[in-house]
């Protein structure tokens, strides 16, 4: 018998190291990989689709789930709150998919007591300063949020010993590159 198969994958990284770019790529690549919707209180952004890029749902709304047990972990993040709902990883597990969760580094610490066989990837920005031009250049937040997401990125950065691996997405067929080889060793044990 060969190794348990793993097919939990948690994808970290500051906001503005292009964790969503690498994953559409993956993707592209996985046909049968799937990223957990997340529930969030946090506005929704222009061009962003209710029950597609998260579960747009109210402070309260959030906090009964909470006290549900809904959650596979859930954090407070820059004043709002995001979650992984149990229900949509046992639904992506059920179709058979590779599981991905693109979550902040409180919650991947979270999700690997929870489900220790899950691979935690942490996605580094070639520095600090293109980071910064990144989320500057995004162009989608607001000088205050700026401010807040550049002070989480630098704390964020510190827990990047703690992933089981660690790329850097100064290429991005590079870095797709590394997280598509960790992802075949891992499910094809
Ligand atoms: P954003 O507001 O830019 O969409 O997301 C902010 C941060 O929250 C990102 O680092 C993102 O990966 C993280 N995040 C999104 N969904 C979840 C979730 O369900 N749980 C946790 N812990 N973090 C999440």
């Amino acid at each position: 018998m060969g190794e348990k198969k793993r097919n939990v994958f948690v994808i970290s990284g500051p906001s503005g190291c292009g964790k969503n770019t690498v994953y559409d790529e993956l993707k592209k690549r996985y046909p049968d990989i799937a990223q957990t919707v997340s529930a969030t209180t946090r506005e929704k952004r222009a061009g962003e689709t209710d029950g597609v890029d998260y579960y747009f749902i109210s402070k309260e709304e959030f906090l009964k789930r909470v006290d549900n047990g809904e959650f596979a972990e859930y954090v407070c993040y820059g004043g709002n709150y995001y979650g992984t709902l149990n229900s949509e990883i046992k639904r992506l597990s059920d179709e058979g998919k590779t599981v991905v969760l693109i979550i902040e580094v409180n919650g991947a610490e979270n999700v690997k007591k929870m489900l220790p066989d899950a691979v935690s990837v942490f996605i580094l920005p070639p520095s600090f300063e293109e980071l910064k031009r990144r989320i500057i250049g995004r162009g989608t937040n607001s000088a205050e949020d700026i401010e807040k997401r550049l002070e989480i990125a630098q704390s964020e950065m510190r827990c990047k010993d703690k992933y089981d691996y660690c790329v850097v997405n100064d290429d991005l067929e590079a870095c797709v590159n590394s997280i598509s080889e960790i992802i075949k060793g891992a499910v094809q044990k």
